[in-house]
This record gives C-alpha cells, structure tokens and sequence, in this order.
C-alpha cells in the first residue's frame, strides 16, 4: 500500500494522532515507526487534548471550507 500512495500523495500525520499512537503502547509500534518516516508531513495541533478523531474531522472540514 504504501509503496503506490508515495508516489501519488503526501501522507499527512498530526501531534495528537501520534499522541495516541505513543499512548497506545507495544501493539502499535510498527504504526509509530511508519509515521516518523521523514516522507510524512507533520503538523502541528493547537487544540486541547490529544483526542485525534475529533481533531482530523476539524481540519478536514477547515480544508473544504478554504477550497
Ligand atoms: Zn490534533
């Protein structure tokens, strides 16, 4: 799978979804590994908490709105 997305598009990862990776421990190592890959672009959060699913529909519905 990844080896086609990289070529077409540019994964994207935020603060809080990595929060919750680190948070969920041993399991998701691997998951954690893929994200620190220097191809995945970081951004940054300025909300409150590290509730990642409320924080992806956020920015999802911000890009809609500016495009
Ligand atoms: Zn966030």
């Amino acid at each position: 799978m990844m080896d086609c997305l990289y070529g077409k598009c540019i994964p994207y990862i935020t603060d809080c979804v990595l929060g919750e990776l680190e948070k969920l421990g041993k399991k998701f190592r691997l998951a954690l590994k893929i994200v620190k890959d220097p191809r995945f672009v970081r951004l940054t959060c300025m909300h409150k908490g590290t509730y990642a699913d409320d924080c992806i529909v956020q920015r999802v519905t911000q890009v809609r709105i500016v495009c």
